[in-house]
């Protein structure tokens, strides 16, 4: 921990030196700056510093996503509208919590280990392009600084065959562009994108029917939904459309590989949860935000800590101090571990504050024994990649206090090597 954040200010010291010469240098480029220093413009600071191939980023930050529809003053579809004075009160209430908006490549750039992003941090989308978004929304977000990514689906875009009255337009689009707002895909028609699923189509003529696609048909509708939309925004304005939000969240294997073929770098769907380092970046939820439901938002932003939390407020345990197992580095040879920690070098443990989460899994019922002091958790379904890390929170005398490690699975244990998976080609 303490190595971490020494490096950071020398990095930043590089990284900052360098901008000057390098004026295009992105973000994403950090890695090539801080290796490659051109000789003699090393300062002493960085000629002293360690060789340092990524920014050291901090493994054990939450971030949570929110998708929001339209922001109207009378609620008459409660399951995809909101008021805005509810919306703005939930933004209110994300900044008073101490939770940082951050823009969504600032998350993505965070999950490659390019950029550090703060200990609890949310995301917002606006998804289907609502007018409203653009003419109230926006200015709310404005109003608190807050970045945010809109998720269109082409042919809802105003003057597409479901862009109707309420649609936004492409200038409005444009215009939100130029004032740093990602834009990413949602789809062409926003329909279930599994093959044999019922979906309506526009036939010569104009008029929708009711379908069920299969084989080369439904391969040439789901490539224009999954490819032809990304192309299309990217060519209407100019950017690049890294990220899907799936509509419904209805998809599968099939989908996935599609769209990594075409070269989105995350996935989105509606199943919200907290968003871990070590979430599969094809399956990332988001919790949809509507007027029926407004408990969602109040359990997710309690999903990553409490609002007196933050920063300053958590310490870090080292897990040799817990006696964790599996150890930390070990590699053990089932699928299916025990794991297990003993908390008592701690201290006193709130009682019900034991939070145990574990990649691939979330956040797991994990037991605790108050005498003993050891949390234990038996894995019940199988772990499917070659490692897994484990990260304890518990609250002990008004502070949190955390603790994460990593172990391996023994090749042909973890479940992914034993079943075979949909797409054995990545
Ligand atoms: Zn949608």
């Amino acid at each position: 921990m303490i190595i971490r954040f020494a490096i950071l200010p020398l990095l930043l010291a590089v990284n900052l030196s360098m901008c000057k010469k390098q004026e295009s240098a992105s973000p994403g480029s950090q890695q090539a700056s801080a290796s490659s220093t051109p000789a003699g413009a090393a300062t002493p600071v960085a000629a002293a510093s360690p060789k340092i191939t990524k920014p050291v980023v901090d493994q054990t930050a939450q971030v949570i996503i929110f998708c929001y529809h339209r922001l109207v003053d009378k609620i008459r579809y409660p399951g995809t509208e909101i008021t805005p004075a509810a919306f703005e009160a939930q933004m209110k209430e994300l900044k008073d919590s101490g939770i940082t908006v951050i823009p969504m490549q600032d998350l993505l750039a965070w999950k490659r280990g390019e950029k550090n992003i703060p200990p609890r941090a949310a995301v917002v989308t606006f998804d289907d392009g609502w007018k409203s978004q653009y003419e109230v929304g926006w200015s709310i977000m404005k109003k608190y600084g807050y970045p945010f990514t809109m998720f269109i689906y082409t042919e809802g875009v105003r003057g597409g065959s479901l862009g109707g009255g309420e649609a936004i337009t492409w200038e409005q689009l444009a215009d939100m562009r130029d004032n740093g707002v990602d834009i990413e895909a949602h789809s062409a028609t926003h329909q279930d994108l599994r093959e044999g699923h019922t979906i309506m189509v526009a036939n010569p003529g104009g008029k929708r029917t009711r379908t069920k696609l299969t084989g080369p048909q439904y391969e040439q509708w789901v490539q224009n939904e999954v490819v032809g939309c990304k192309q299309l925004l990217e060519q209407r304005l100019g950017i690049k459309v890294n990220c899907f939000a799936v509509p419904f969240g209805n998809y599968n294997e099939h989908v996935k590989e599609l769209a990594r073929n075409a070269g989105y770098e995350a996935m989105f769907t509606v199943y919200g949860q907290p968003i871990t380092y070590t979430s599969p970046l094809d399956s990332i939820g988001r919790y949809a935000i509507e007027a029926n439901k407004p408990k969602v938002f109040e359990d997710a932003a309690k999903m990553i800590g409490t609002s007196t939390g933050g920063a300053a407020a958590v310490a870090e345990v080292g897990a040799k101090d817990l006696a964790t197992q599996p150890a930390d580095g070990e590699t053990v040879r089932t699928a299916l571990p025990l794991i297990k920690a003993n908390l008592s070098a701690i201290g006193p443990i709130e009682p019900g504050s034991v939070q145990m989460r574990v990649s691939g899994l979330g956040v797991v019922p994990a037991s605790f024994d108050q005498k003993s002091g050891t949390v234990s958790y038996q894995v019940t379904q199988k772990l499917h990649e070659k490692s897994c890390s484990v990260f304890i929170s518990v609250k002990s005398q008004g502070k949190k206090v955390e603790a994460h490690w990593t172990f391996g699975i023994e090749e042909g244990a973890a479940g992914g090597a034993t079943s075979p998976r949909p797409t054995p080609k990545r």
